[in-house]
């Protein structure tokens, strides 16, 4: 989605060119799986589809939205007017945002906003925290906030949770808004601290596929909040303040503590799977990328058997690819649906993509797609 094809737009729309034309990325988690709402350690890099935002101020109290992916007419808001809860359409991320910056004091007196956006939604790959960050980005810039990037995925983490009402903790932000070409973002999802990781794929002669299951995952349906709720009554019941609090030499000594057969499995994936974000990254540092394959396998079991928020389709994609040489296979973002990620040797990658493709066909799901992701930058101004 190229700026000047969408200041073209704005400008059909509005009246006049917008003042400046802004990009967020969607992103894909590398490992680190529903380990943000527990205090822990993520690991996403930014994808090269991103949403892509013409922007203008304005100074009536008018909110002015506009998405080439949806089709509709303008809608119109009064920035006085906008308040969580109740029904909304696509159209509460980006208000929402406007909410959040309000709230946190900031004069933001309207805007008029057309955005186009190349990131699947509802692929797992983030496209609502896209959304969110592109708006935050322009609003700040627009109105000279001068707030840090960590600030903006705050704020946009508010307006998600809060406004739209879908409990996400604070990675898919974060990422769309921090992260680094050629890097994968290390985030201490505690103190937001972060750390750039090399992760150039291509100079290991590697490729990390993407496989959008085109199956839709239901993100603020009521199993992500059993996940989580699970896990905080597991941190509860060890006396912690959450699951980050137990190291790993701890977990079997917790898991005896817990006496919860339910809450054992939540409590053994949080725990091990921050220790396999710990040796990931140890093993980007040491410059070794095939190595984190398995390690990567390892989170999907772990997601598949002791989380339970696997499917079919995700598990073929990962069986499949491992079956066919791949490196390494997991399923990635909420799961019940969404993507899956499949590290391999470059020279692999056809012959691997037309297996899930062919296994998929034989199960008789929708066919899925399959796309290259490039780690890539991260939120900024276009034009
Ligand atoms: P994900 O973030 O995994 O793609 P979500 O359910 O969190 O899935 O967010 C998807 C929602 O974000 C869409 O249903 C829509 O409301 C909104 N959205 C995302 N991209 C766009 C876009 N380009 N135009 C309008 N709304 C969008
Ligand atoms: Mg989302």
């Amino acid at each position: 989605m190229g700026a000047q094809q969408v200041a073209d737009r704005f400008a059909e729309l509005y009246g006049a060119g917008p003042e400046g034309v802004w990009a967020a990325p969607g992103r894909v988690n590398l490992i680190g799986e529903h380990t943000d709402y527990n205090d822990g350690f993520v690991m996403p890099f930014a994808l090269p589809h991103q949403a892509v935002a013409a922007v203008s101020r304005r100074t009536d109290g008018v909110l002015r939205l506009h998405s080439a992916d949806i089709g509709d007419s303008v809608a119109e808001l009064r920035v006085d007017d906008l308040a969580p809860g109740g029904d909304h359409d696509w159209t509460a991320y980006p208000a929402g945002v406007v909410w959040a910056l309000r709230e946190a004091g900031h004069a933001i007196t309207g805007a008029d906003v057309h955005l186009a956006s190349t990131v699947p939604t509802g692929a797992g790959l983030s496209s609502s925290a896209a959304l969110e960050v592109v708006i935050a980005l322009a609003l700040d810039d627009l109105y000279g906030l001068g707030l840090r990037r960590w600030q903006l995925a705050r704020l946009c983490q508010r307006a998600e949770n809060v406004y739209v009402g879908a409990p996400t903790g604070i990675m898919d932000q974060t990422a769309s808004a921090c992260c680094e070409a050629g890097h994968a973002l290390f985030l201490d999802t505690r103190d937001l601290s972060q750390r750039q990781i090399p992760f150039d794929l291509a100079a290991g002669g590697l490729r990390l596929l993407v496989v959008d299951t085109q199956v839709k995952h239901a993100h603020s349906g009521g199993e992500y909040g059993k996940r989580r709720a699970g896990c905080e009554k597991g941190a509860a019941l060890l006396g912690v303040d959450a699951l980050r609090d137990i190291p790993y030499d701890g977990l079997d000594a917790a898991l005896a503590r817990l006496g919860d057969e339910e809450i054992v499995p939540l409590v053994r994936h949080v725990v091990t799977e921050n220790e396999r974000v710990e040796r990931t990254v140890a093993l980007l540092r040491a410059g070794d990328p095939r190595a984190i394959g398995p390690v990567l396998t390892e989170g999907h079991a772990s997601l598949r058997d002791d989380f339970r928020i696997s499917c079919p389709e995700l598990d073929l994609v990962v069986d499949t690819a491992l079956a066919g040489g791949a490196l390494g296979a997991r399923m990635t973002g909420g799961g019940f649906g969404g993507s899956a990620i499949v590290l391999a040797e470059a020279t692999d990658v056809e012959t691997l993509t037309k297996a899930v493709e062919e296994a998929f066909a034989a199960a008789g799901f929708t066919a899925p797609r399959v796309f290259e992701a490039v780690p890539s930058a991260g939120a900024r101004r276009l034009a």
